[in-house]
């Protein structure tokens, strides 16, 4: 009986495995006709300076236009594009688009503001990307320093000779970095205060029970305590009511992103926004 059930067991999971790579199998065929079609889109999120609620900066999210399923969320795909290797064009495709937008909105002044991409560790750790990026920049006439670049913790917290210089090369080329969802990937602190980096992201899951619960204020004190000691910039993500934002005002954090102010839009609607100039 053991036995049979043993069998019964390990035939559900031959059948699940293989339902799950005919699956996998049809998603990355589809995510490659949707680049083919240009069924992406990229939606804006705005980020604030709390002194006057000024639009600094964008952050640049992906979005799926679904033939059959609607406007599909980066989790419903990213997961996969990362295993499968496809968030490396893909990625490339997010870089170019955005340029071409953000050279467009400087060309008429409808937006002066910072855009942040999130960059994939895969893509980050091309041999080429930091010259890839330098020309498409001057291709589409744009400075460096209105690009900041969102790394994952994971990446930076690696430290190894390739990452450390990876990330050097892009700051000497004139890139801002940011650390998303800070405080997610146990960093290290020792490591993080020898690295070219500009801005810390808090993440949204610290923010979220503030000011109710004290264990997060209190991590999130940390963190901007931290920002301010090694002069880094800090932004605090998923910013959803007035209480949480007065919190983060009062400790010092003077830059959020949330649906308190903004979800992410598409671009024309971006540049309704009050911007700082
Ligand atoms: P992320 O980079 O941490 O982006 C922030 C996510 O939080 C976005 O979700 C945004 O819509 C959401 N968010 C912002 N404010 C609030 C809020 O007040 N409340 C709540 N509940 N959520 C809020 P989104 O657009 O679904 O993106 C999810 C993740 O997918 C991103 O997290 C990022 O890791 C990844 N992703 C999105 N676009 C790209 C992309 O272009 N390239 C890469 N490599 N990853 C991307
Ligand atoms: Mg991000
Ligand atoms: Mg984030
Ligand atoms: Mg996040």
């Amino acid at each position: 009986e053991a036995k049979n059930l043993g069998k019964n067991q390990v035939a559900l999971y031959a059948k699940a495995l293989t339902e799950h790579i005919i699956n996998m199998d049809t998603l990355d065929k589809e995510l490659q006709e949707a680049l083919e079609s240009d069924a992406f889109v990229l939606h804006y999120q705005p980020q604030f300076d709390l002194s006057d609620l000024s639009v600094v900066g964008a952050e640049v999210l992906v979005r799926w236009q679904h033939p059959t399923r609607g406007l599909l969320s980066p989790y419903a795909f990213i997961p996969r594009a990362e295993e499968s290797g496809f968030i490396v064009p893909l990625g490339w495709w997010i870089i170019e688009e955005s340029l071409k937008q953000l050279a467009l909105w400087q060309e008429t002044g409808a937006f002066k503001g910072t855009l942040a991409i999130n960059i994939s560790t895969l893509q980050i750790e091309e041999e080429s990307f930091v010259s890839a990026m330098q020309a498409l920049c001057k291709h589409e006439k744009i400075a460096p320093s209105c690009i900041e670049l969102e790394v994952t913790e994971s990446f930076v917290m690696k430290n190894t000779q390739e990452s450390i210089s990876k990330l050097l090369a892009l700051k000497k080329a004139g890139f801002k970095l940011s650390v998303d969802d800070f405080g997610t990937g146990y960093s290290s602190l020792s490591y993080l205060k020898q690295l070219p980096i500009d801005k810390l992201k808090i993440d949204r899951s610290f923010v979220k029970d503030t000011p109710r619960s004290e264990e997060d204020c209190a991590i999130v004190k940390a963190i901007i305590a931290l920002a301010k000691n090694l002069h880094l910039e800090v932004l605090g993500e998923g910013v959803e009511t007035p209480e949480q934002s007065l919190f983060l005002k009062k400790e010092g954090c003077h830059l959020v992103q949330g649906y308190l102010y903004a979800k992410p839009m598409p671009p024309e609607q971006l540049v309704a926004l009050k911007q700082n100039n």
